[in-house]
């Protein structure tokens, strides 16, 4: 006899991260290039002296923050060990076995696996010919069993955006009993007039979760601190399902400090935002097929070409992350690294 673990896990497929290769530019994880904000290096070089001590375990003082900075309760605020930790436990507060979790396909890779490490049953919608998300389709797919539903807006890793009339009028066609978390990762990089604000719809809204994470535009992906503002009953089922002390005490202190430096975030997002559209221009210039992005990648829908794309970028010292025979996201970087990438895309012969 052998221990026994689950035979299911034997086919989940493992969360594949952006590699990391000494000597080349890595543009595979949708990190900024420039760091974290000064203020927020700064913060966690003062309380590092102080990790002996277990973290706030109720995250009060950067729930206050983030209550003060969005203007909601603090109790309709979540905050969680990444925002992908906050989407697996709200799999959990809302599913068992049989039930069901509605997401598009392809959109990010942690959901197929969340939703079956939880043990609920997956339904994936596959995107529009344009790369976006299809929300009849995913209407269409709602069934007595579906509990949750995954919106991830700027859609990773195609970049493409749901614009705020239709996700209203989608949302007013979802039962009321059905969850919606609106995955806003790439929010900070938005500019387009008619997009969605997901917190102002969840307050508005009963069954809206907005989930936000300082891992993207902040520059903390490797604090782990993502926040979900909530339907007030959503965020008390996230705080019951939480592991105890798992946002760790430097994350809490680096995201407040972030918080209070909105003029240095605007900054470098207004970067990204312009080096986005010169990287789309080449790209199109060049003769690649590129959707309209409103996050800070790029999404190359090279099917079939795509293993030799990696390859070549990889050649040139520029680590891309391509998804099997579908495409290459590639993250907006600094001017250079930016030109590093276009060198190599230019000199694709695939
Ligand atoms: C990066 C990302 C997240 C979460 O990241 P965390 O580091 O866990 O906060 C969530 N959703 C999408 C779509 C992402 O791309």
């Amino acid at each position: 006899m052998s221990v026994r673990t689950r035979a299911d896990l034997e086919q989940l497929p493992p969360y594949v991260a952006g590699r990391t290769v000494p000597g080349s530019i890595k543009l595979a994880s949708n990190e900024v290039s420039e760091g974290p904000l000064p203020t927020a290096v700064a913060a966690i070089n003062e309380a590092a002296g102080q990790v002996h001590r277990y973290p706030d375990m109720g995250v009060s003082a950067l729930t206050d923050a983030l209550a003060e900075h969005y203007g909601v309760a603090p109790e309709r605020i979540a905050v969680g060990c990444g925002s992908v930790a906050l989407c697996e436990q709200l799999v959990q507060a809302t599913c068992s076995a049989s039930d069901e979790v509605v997401f598009p396909w392809r959109s990010f890779e942690a959901y197929p696996i969340i939703t079956q490490v939880v043990g609920a049953q997956q339904v994936r919608v596959p995107l529009t010919e344009a790369h976006a998300l299809d929300l009849e389709a995913m209407l269409a797919a709602i069934t007595p069993a579906t509990r949750l539903m995954f919106v991830c807006t700027p859609n990773n890793p195609t970049g493409t955006l749901l614009r705020a009339a239709e996700l209203n009028a989608f949302l007013d066609r979802v039962p009321p009993e059905v969850l919606v978390v609106l995955d806003e990762a790439y929010f900070e990089f938005v500019d387009d007039p008619d997009a969605p604000d997901g917190v102002e719809i969840a307050k508005a809204r009963e069954n809206v979760v907005s989930m936000r994470t300082f891992s993207k535009a902040y520059g903390l992906a490797g604090l782990r601190v993502g926040y979900a503002i909530a339907p007030p009953k959503v965020a008390e089922a996230l705080r019951k399902v939480s592991i105890p002390f798992s946002v760790n005490a430097l994350a809490q202190t680096a995201a407040i400090a972030s918080l209070h430096s909105p003029e240095e975030l605007r900054r470098r997002c207004a970067d990204v935002i312009s080096e986005r559209a010169r990287v789309r221009a080449k790209l199109v210039e060049l003769g690649y097929r590129v959707p309209e992005t409103q996050s800070n990648f790029v999404w190359l829908p090279l099917g079939s070409r795509t293993p030799a794309f990696n390859e070549h970028c990889l050649e040139n010292k520029v680590v891309v992350r391509a998804f099997g025979e579908e495409g290459a996201r590639v993250t907006i970087g600094t001017a250079e690294e930016n030109d590093r990438f276009l060198a190599a895309a230019e000199s694709f012969r695939g």
